[in-house]
């Protein structure tokens, strides 16, 4: 009975030491919800336009069998953006993303923006139990941590950009990858990202948003980068 025991937790170990090794875990953030809804435009709202496209990410992402979804909100649920990084850093993926609907006064704006962090403000809590003399190894090592972020982040933003431009059905889209300074990006542990689906201020692209083929294309084309990227890192 001892030695099945024994053989029984030796599997567990090793399972569990499995999935850590070959598990990707992703984790999705769907923009705004509940009583913040983000741009509205008419009936259309960005809240619930983000959170549909996360979804479908979430889904197509979730059906290769080496990826794990986590999400901050699967539902019109409130959420602070501190509440976003604080569920994420828990996790620790591989890769934060915040699905967001852009707007604009100029109505000729439209397209795809990613963005990545624009800083390095992450204090990676390096410093505990650390004495002072090796406050300067600490300061490399968060040096390190930050420009490893910023670099991940970039390369995933690249990956599917990339992917959107070889495989894309819809073309008229201006594509771009930004830096910006926002809450989620900053604060992260983790490599992030921000993208910005269309603009709801553009009624071309605002239609095209809310139809089921175009979402579908857009997550099935997010979702490929997504892949591309994680298989690139490890
Ligand atoms: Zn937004």
């Amino acid at each position: 009975m001892a030695i099945f025991k024994k053989s029984i937790i030796c599997f567990l170990i090793s399972f569990i030491f499995y999935i850590n090794t070959f598990a990707y875990n992703i984790f999705i953030d769907p923009g705004h919800g509940g009583t913040d809804r983000g741009a509205v435009r008419g009936s259309l709202i960005e809240s619930q336009i983000a959170l549909t496209i996360s979804n479908l990410v979430a889904k197509k992402l979730s059906a290769q069998k080496e990826i794990i979804i986590f999400q901050s909100r699967t539902e019109d649920s409130t959420l602070q953006l501190k509440e976003r990084v604080d569920l994420s850093d828990k996790i620790s993926p591989d890769l934060f993303i915040s699905f967001h609907i852009n707007s604009s006064h100029d109505e000729r704006a439209k397209g795809l923006e990613l963005y990545f962090p624009a800083d390095k403000k992450v204090d990676f809590n390096l410093k505990k139990g650390v004495d002072a003399k090796s406050n300067l190894s600490v300061l490399i090592m968060q040096d390190y941590l930050n420009n490893l972020k910023l670099h991940k982040s970039k390369f995933a933003a690249e990956n599917i950009l990339t992917e959107r431009q070889t495989e894309g059905v819809f073309t008229i889209q201006k594509r771009k990858i930004l830096q910006a300074p926002f809450y989620v990006l900053s604060r992260s542990k983790v490599p992030s990202l921000l993208i910005e689906l269309g603009f709801l201020t553009n009624k071309k692209e605002a239609q095209l948003l809310i139809s089921q083929n175009y979402q579908e294309q857009l997550a099935q084309e997010i979702s490929q980068g997504i892949i591309n990227y994680i298989h690139s890192i490890k």
